[in-house]
């Protein structure tokens, strides 16, 4: 489909204030950015660039959020692909394809007057698996373009470059992706903590009626385990729980309606994986 040639599909307005919860993992990411921002003294200090994050932990935990984040943080293009595009690709389509995704974010760059671009790469274990045995033969054209794009950034050059990259599973990543000046800067992003869980409900919330009587902070006691995907659902289902009820607000009963129907959803998700 179109969307999947559109690299570009998700414009990126989002900020770390948008993200809930994951302080760490912000003020780590910030850091990194840094690097991107002040390139001058990066330079002037003979310090290697940073071509590469990693950002790994569960799904649905904001990763992707974070690389749009960073983008509008820096002030970058942001073009956007995921592993499990390059799936059904035929060998050597998947090379032309991370080919592109470079030609793309330098041509974007130039266009919009941007000196900098992010790459981000969701699941980049589907590529970047371990190829031992000769498994993944397929995928090693691609993997192998991913690196020579990687080693031929360049500080000097305009727009700049950086590669984020997400996985559930980085230990299944071939070792060749963690070398330095590749993916050598690891985030972790983990489930939220309570706090956590109670920022990103609150973000969800804005453009609802939630009740004053509903708490935030007792949905956020019973959601433990959730991820921020489960509690955007959470928020979205207790709405239309509301909205079924006739009811003007989402009080405390839509949410304990809602918290169920989201651990339900999950678990009959697993069972028909089983
Ligand atoms: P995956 O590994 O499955 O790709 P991910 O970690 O990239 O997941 P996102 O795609 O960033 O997760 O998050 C999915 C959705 O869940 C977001 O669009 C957002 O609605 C919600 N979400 C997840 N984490 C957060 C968070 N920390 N704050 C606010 N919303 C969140």
């Amino acid at each position: 489909s179109s969307d999947r040639k559109g690299k570009s599909r998700t414009p990126s307005y989002l900020t770390f204030d948008d993200i809930g919860g994951q302080d760490r993992a912000k003020n780590e990411l910030k850091e990194a950015l840094d690097f991107l921002i002040r390139h001058e003294e990066i330079r002037k200090f003979g310090i290697r660039p940073l071509k590469g994050i990693l950002l790994t932990g569960p799904p649905g935990t904001g990763k992707t959020l974070m690389a749009k984040a960073a983008a509008h943080y820096t002030n970058s293009i942001f073009v956007s692909a995921s592993g499990s595009e390059f799936v059904e690709m035929y060998v050597g389509v998947g090379a032309s394809r991370v080919r592109d995704l470079f030609k793309e974010a330098r041509s974007r760059a130039a266009k919009e007057g941007k000196d900098s671009a992010i790459i981000f790469i969701d699941e980049i274990d589907v590529i970047g698996g371990k190829r031992e045995g000769g498994q993944h033969r397929e995928y090693d054209q691609t993997l192998n373009q991913l690196l020579t794009e990687m080693d031929g950034i360049h500080t000097s050059e305009t727009p700049r470059i950086l590669i984020v990259a997400a996985t559930n599973r980085k230990e299944m990543l071939d070792s060749a992706l963690l070398r330095p000046g590749r993916f050598d800067r690891h985030i972790q992003v983990d489930l939220p903590d309570k706090k956590g869980r109670m920022h990103i409900l609150q973000i969800h919330a804005k453009n609802k009626p939630v009740s004053t009587e509903a708490s935030m902070e007792r949905v956020a006691g019973e959601t433990f385990g959730f991820s921020g995907a489960q509690l955007e659902s959470v928020m979205n289902e207790a709405a239309i729980y509301a909205m079924r009820d006739d009811n003007p607000e989402i009080a405390q009963k839509h949410f304990s309606l809602a918290i169920d129907k989201v651990m339900m959803g999950e678990k009959t998700d697993r069972e028909s994986t089983m």
